[in-house]
């Protein structure tokens, strides 16, 4: 099935809502466990896979032209009634939790099941005024975003547009860009702190509703994380303070001497190389035919994926005006299809894309087939393993795009995931703050980012008054969309460090292991999916200590190569 034959359709809303009773019905008038076993199969399978399927394309084409006036209407829907049809599914799952056929479950389904069921009954009817009030602000911040208009040097860029700008070799042309950037934000600058300080209060109200103390510990049920708490990820976060922030304040300091800039600023960061970082040799077509090449050498699974994805239509890449910033990869379950969303601006990033969402999209074709739609996609911290060691993966290929610039490719990609780090739990930290913090006012909030930016990141000089108090974070959009969601990314870094250090050792094997824990898909926690997929646990062992020294030697032999 192809993408623009995927029929749209507004499910009805008093059929979803007898329906879902009915199977609550059903699951407590079960006479045998096997009879429970088939309603949920059949239920989740079919119904929920609808429903799935009808928000998903919804959501993908509202976020392709946030202008189109049906989809946006599509859009409001959706923001007003998933929460009341996840909280009927909840009554569902409630009813499965307290069946007398646990047994029968667990045979069926795995203990992982259960654990998945009672995240789920965190949330409720009372949650739901606050859900939807929590979507419509979520739009209104992505509104904003998307529509962006910057003016720079005559000409007028959104958000997305002006990422390319900032690596420029010109400095003069790199501030000038920079500050322009900022200008939209500052002009901004009471709506994000509005939007915020009302997302905050309304999710803390939230919390308390439903009987926690504060929204982190809320927030850390609903992210399904079973093996881990707050308190874990700080002492991991203290690690990355530990051995990574020193790793990046050298790598910036050797870019500076490279560069010959003696006050180096946040704006000469994106650029590692004086006369320019490598970019694509080609566009949007060059890009996806040797993306096609590069995956059907890497592997047989991976070759039939990307046909797939390309016979379907199942990737937006373009840039467009009114067309939401980022990049995202989701699903159309119904049709066991993946898709890919992006904005390709010229850069590298336009690489990371067909490789970092393309990695979600394969463990997603790779587990279409689990026997419940619920194992389909693990929690976030698994999610961004696949496709962050996609990206390193893909490293054989990368003379394909780059030609012989693959080497400065590499050497931007590794600083770039190495730096990250430190900035990654800057977000999470940040975040625990805030939510611990309720009451704090916009311009607490701000003085606590600043605090924090600069601890992790003790060289940061933005040369620039407003980002200074504190602001840099409006454009991170998981703080407004997907709170604590990124602090993931940066266990998956880690994780996707560990593939790229073996892989240049034993190719074949690493790349099965790869693709074992892409198969396993969300069958299991996150330290569980650890084990299977043959990775050390960044918060429970010491790899990081172990990787740093190894990955910083890698990057001084790129960098040799590249002279
Ligand atoms: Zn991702």
């Amino acid at each position: 099935m192809k993408f623009s034959q995927m029929q749209y359709q507004r499910p009805d809303m008093n059929y979803v809502t007898t329906h879902l009773k009915e199977v609550k019905q059903r699951v407590e008038n079960a006479s045998s466990g096997q009879e429970l076993v088939d309603i949920i199969k059949d239920y989740k399978n079919n119904f929920d896979k609808d429903i799935q399927t009808m928000s998903s394309l919804a959501h993908v084409r509202y976020t392709i032209n946030t202008k189109d006036e049906f989809y946006d209407k599509e859009n409001e829907f959706w923001d007003e009634n998933l929460p009341i049809i996840e909280t009927l599914s909840i009554d569902v799952s409630r009813a499965i939790y307290t069946s007398k056929f646990r047994k029968e479950l667990i045979d069926a389904f795995g203990e992982f099941y259960i654990k998945l069921l009672e995240c789920e009954l965190v949330l409720d009817d009372r949650a739901v005024p606050f859900m939807q009030k929590e979507n419509e602000l979520i739009t209104k911040y992505s509104k904003i975003i998307a529509n962006s208009k910057i003016k720079f040097r005559g000409k007028t860029y959104t958000y997305s547009q002006m990422t390319p700008l900032l690596q420029n070799t010109d400095r003069e042309f790199r501030k000038e860009a920079f500050e322009a950037r900022n200008k939209f934000f500052e002009d901004h600058e009471e709506e994000f702190d509005q939007i915020y300080d009302e997302m905050v209060h309304l999710r803390h109200d939230m919390a308390k509703a439903l009987g926690y103390d504060n929204y982190m510990s809320l927030r850390y049920k609903l992210l399904k994380r079973v093996d881990y708490n707050h308190e874990d990820v700080a002492k991991y976060r203290e690690k990355i303070l530990k051995v990574f922030s020193p790793l990046a304040i050298n790598l910036r300091k050797k870019q500076a001497e490279k560069l010959g800039i003696e006050d180096f600023k946040f704006y000469d960061r994106a650029l590692d190389f004086k006369d320019g970082n490598s970019t694509p040799d080609g566009d949007y077509n060059f890009i996806v035919s040797n993306a096609q090449k590069m995956y059907r050498e890497l592997s047989k699974e991976t070759g039939e994926f990307f046909d797939f994805m390309v016979e379907n239509e199942l990737m937006d890449l373009l840039a467009k005006e009114g067309k939401r910033a980022g990049g995202y990869c989701t699903s159309f379950d119904k049709y066991k299809a993946p898709f890919i969303f992006s904005n390709f601006n010229g850069t590298n990033g336009d690489i990371d894309v067909i490789t970092h969402e393309a990695g979600h999209a394969f463990q997603n074709y790779m587990s279409q087939d689990m026997i419940l739609p619920d194992f389909i996609w693990p929690t976030y911290e698994s999610c961004e393993i696949h496709s962050m060691s996609m990206e390193f993966l893909t490293w054989p290929w990368m003379n394909l795009f780059f030609g012989k610039n693959e080497d400065k490719f590499k050497y931007s990609a590794l600083k770039g995931a190495i730096s990250f780090l430190p900035y990654g739990v800057t977000v999470d930290h940040f975040q625990q703050f805030v939510y611990e913090n309720p009451d704090a006012t916009p311009q607490q909030r701000k003085e606590k980012y600043r605090e924090l930016e600069l601890m992790y990141q003790s060289d940061l000089d933005y040369d620039n008054e407003f980002l200074s108090k504190g602001t840099y974070w409006y454009c991170q959009p998981h703080i407004f969309h997907d709170p604590f969601y990124y602090i993931d990314y940066t266990l998956a870094q880690v994780c996707a460090f560990q593939y790229l250090i073996k892989y240049l050792n034993d190719k074949d094997k690493t790349l099965q292991d790869y693709i074992t824990l892409c198969k396993a898909g969300g069958s299991a926690s996150f330290f569980k999916l650890l084990e299977i997929g043959k990775l050390e646990n960044p918060m429970t062992t010491d790899v990081l200590e172990k990787i740093a020294p190894q990955l910083e030697t890698l990057l001084d032999e790129i960098s040799e190569r590249i002279k």
